[in-house]
Parts: structure tokens; C-alpha cells; sequence
């Protein structure tokens, strides 16, 4: 063999082995958990899963960042030129042809609404743009007077064969802050399934939704103290549910008299709900689990159990502002004897 064959050889055989190892280096290190965060809809989203490789990885978490762009260009009321503010303009004139997505989010709101005999009501807007808890502003009783009649969402008509809302008076404000959320959760989960991930969470403020668990064991999912940021007044081992949380320290002031002046507001008043720190709501998907943690929130602990009870496979923890934790039956532990 000459001189010249065997060098070729050599490299052959060197190139092949060189490959197979950064074949077998790329293989490893790409089976990983990846994380995105990103904000959207004013919130922190936080993402982490497992993928098999990295440029899968960077696919689904840049197509699901992408989808909460895409629900909060659709579904802000901060926004003059989303469909919520589209329909917040002209509904009120005549029937308004919206999007599947849109319509969707309405039905599930009037849904919790009729539930929670009308606790939730996406109408709160009406008066709820009066707020600016950044600047410490709320309305005076005279504005909350004026703006509480256009506070009902049986105002809010939906068509479900034309696919058309047409507000039944003039001046509705609706807004969707609490449960737009959820539904890009689910929609940001869809995505990620549809990618073939199997084990994920998913978090958009105070909504979460995890997909599978944390490959052989269950994702652990805290419960703020709402008076301690960064402690736990509870863990919770979950797969394969969504989870949201109400809280009375995600936007507030405190004003001159003394009073904590939050984002949760009852329909029937204008004010924000007292008596109830937060609320935690685990369900299938997150668009339900929002508008509930929500609802419950209005309703009060015990309003809030009742109607929890009569929803099969939902469950609620309540903390009361007496730091009281409340659990519907799905969560106590069984008797031991
Ligand atoms: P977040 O995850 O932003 O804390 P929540 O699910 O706790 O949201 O809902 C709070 C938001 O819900 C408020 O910022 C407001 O946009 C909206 N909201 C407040 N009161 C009501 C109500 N009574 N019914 C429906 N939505 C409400
Ligand atoms: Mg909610």
C-alpha cells in the first residue's frame, strides 16, 4: 500500500469516527429539560419541558411565547386596535362578527358567570378601567354609581350560530384579565402536545397547566403565603392539570384610609372583595380554572366551596384574611384509622 492510500485510509476512518462521536455527544446532551420565559399579557410566562432534541426545543418554545403575543394582541383591553377593544367599541350598535378564539373565551366567561351567579363578570370593566393600581387611583363613589348599571353580563349577547356579541346597552367595557390567561395556556399546551412534548409546565402568572409529570415523578407546585413572597403556605405533588391562583398582592395599593385597594372587584359594588387573600383553583384546563379562581375569589370561602362541590373534578384552596386555609373535598386527606 502506498504512502498516499494509507494517509486516505486513515483520514476515512478518522472523519467516520469523528462523526460518531458527535453524533453520540449531540444525541445526549439534546434529551434535556429547556426553559423559556418571556413576558406577555403583563405577566411573566415561564415554560420548561422535556425534549429529545434541541432544535425541537427551540421551536415549541418560540411557538408558544409566540401564542401568548398572539392572545394578548387579541384579547388586551390596553390595546385600541385588539379585537376586545374592536368589539368594546361597536358591540353596543349592532351584532359583531368575532374570531373562533374570541367567541370561545366569551362563552366560557358567561359560563362562570351564570355558575357563580354572576361573581364573575367579564362587564366589571365598566368600572374597572376607573382603577390604576400603579398610580394608586380608584374611582369616587359618585363615578362607581354611575358606572355600575353597564356592570351585567347577561349585557353581553352571544350568537352561537352566526358566531356574533352584541352588547345590550351602550358604554360596556368588557375586559378579560381575568381569564384571557388561561386560555393561552391551554392554547400554549395544545402546541407543545402537538410537537409530541410530553412533560411540561407552563405558567403565565398566576396560571399554570402541566402536561404529563416530571418524567416518573410529579411536578410540586406551591401555593404562596400571599403576605411572604418566595414561601409556601402549601405544596402540592400534581401531573397533568391546570392550576390557577387569585391573589390580592398581584396588583394593589394600600389608600389613605388605611385599606388594601386590589384588582379582584366585586360586580355588585365596584370595590375590591375583601375577605379573602387568595384562591386556588386545579382543574383540567386552565381556561376554566382561571375564571373560577376568579369567581371564588367574589364569592368568599363559603359561597365559593359550594359551588366548587358541584363541580366534579375541580378543587379549591382558599385562604381567608384571617390566613384560614379552606379545602374542598377532593383534597382532604382520607381518614386514617
Ligand atoms: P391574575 O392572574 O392577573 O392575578 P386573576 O385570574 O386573579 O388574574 O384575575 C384578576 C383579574 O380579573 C383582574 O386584573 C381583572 O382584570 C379581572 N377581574 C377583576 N374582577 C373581576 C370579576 N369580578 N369578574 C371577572 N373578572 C374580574
Ligand atoms: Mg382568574
Amino acid at each position: 500500500m502506498t504512502d498516499h492510500r494509507l494517509c486516505q485510509r486513515l483520514w476515512r476512518s478518522l472523519a467516520v469516527a469523528t462523526c460518531l462521536w458527535l453524533a453520540g455527544f449531540v444525541g445526549t446532551a439534546s434529551a434535556d429539560w429547556y426553559r423559556f420565559s418571556d413576558t406577555a399579557m403583563t405577566t411573566p410566562v415561564e415554560l420548561e419541558f422535556w425534549a429529545e432534541d434541541k432544535a425541537l426545543a427551540e421551536r415549541a418554545g418560540a411557538e408558544v411565547m409566540a401564542v401568548f403575543h398572539q392572545v394578548d394582541e387579541q384579547m388586551s383591553r390596553y390595546r385600541e386596535d385588539s379585537e376586545v377593544s374592536r368589539l368594546n367599541q361597536n358591540a353596543a350598535s349592532g351584532p359583531v362578527a368575532v374570531s373562533d378564539s374570541l367567541f370561545e373565551v366569551l362563552e366560557k366567561a358567561r359560563e362562570v358567570s351564570n355558575l357563580s351567579d354572576g361573581a364573575f363578570d367579564i362587564t366589571f370593566g365598566s368600572v374597572g378601567y376607573l382603577y390604576d393600581f400603579r398610580a394608586g387611583k380608584k374611582p369616587s363613589d359618585e363615578e362607581l354609581r354611575s358606572g355600575l348599571p353597564r356592570v351585567n353580563f347577561r349585557d353581553v349577547i352571544l350568537d352561537q350560530d352566526a358566531q356574533t356579541v352584541e352588547y345590550g346597552q351602550a358604554g360596556i367595557r368588557v375586559d378579560l384579565g381575568g381569564i384571557a390567561k388561561g386560555y393561552a395556556v391551554d392554547l400554549g399546551i395544545e402546541r407543545l402536545a402537538s410537537l409530541g412534548i410530553r412533560h411540561a409546565r407552563l405558567s403565565a402568572g398566576g396560571d399554570m397547566r402541566l402536561l404529563g409529570d416530571k418524567r416518573g415523578r410529579p411536578w410540586y407546585v406551591g401555593i404562596r403565603d400571599p403576605r411572604s413572597e418566595g414561601r409556601n403556605a402549601v405544596v402540592l405533588p400534581l401531573e397533568d392539570v391546570a392550576v390557577s391562583t387569585s391573589g390580592d398582592y398581584e396588583r394593589f395599593f394600600v389608600d389613605e384610609a388605611g385599606d388594601r385597594v386590589h384588582h379582584i372587584l366585586s360586580p355588585a359594588t365596584g370595590k375590591s372583595v375583601q375577605g379573602v387573600q387568595s384562591v386556588t383553583i386545579i382543574g383540567e384546563d386552565a381556561l376554566t380554572t382561571d375564571g373560577l379562581s376568579t369567581a371564588v375569589f367574589v364569592l368568599g370561602p363559603e359561597k365559593g366551596l359550594a359551588m366548587i362541590e358541584r363541580l366534579p373534578g375541580i378543587d379549591v384552596v382558599v385562604i381567608d384574611d384571617q390566613r384560614m386555609m379552606h379545602v374542598s373535598e377532593g383534597l382532604v386527606p382520607p381518614e386514617s384509622d
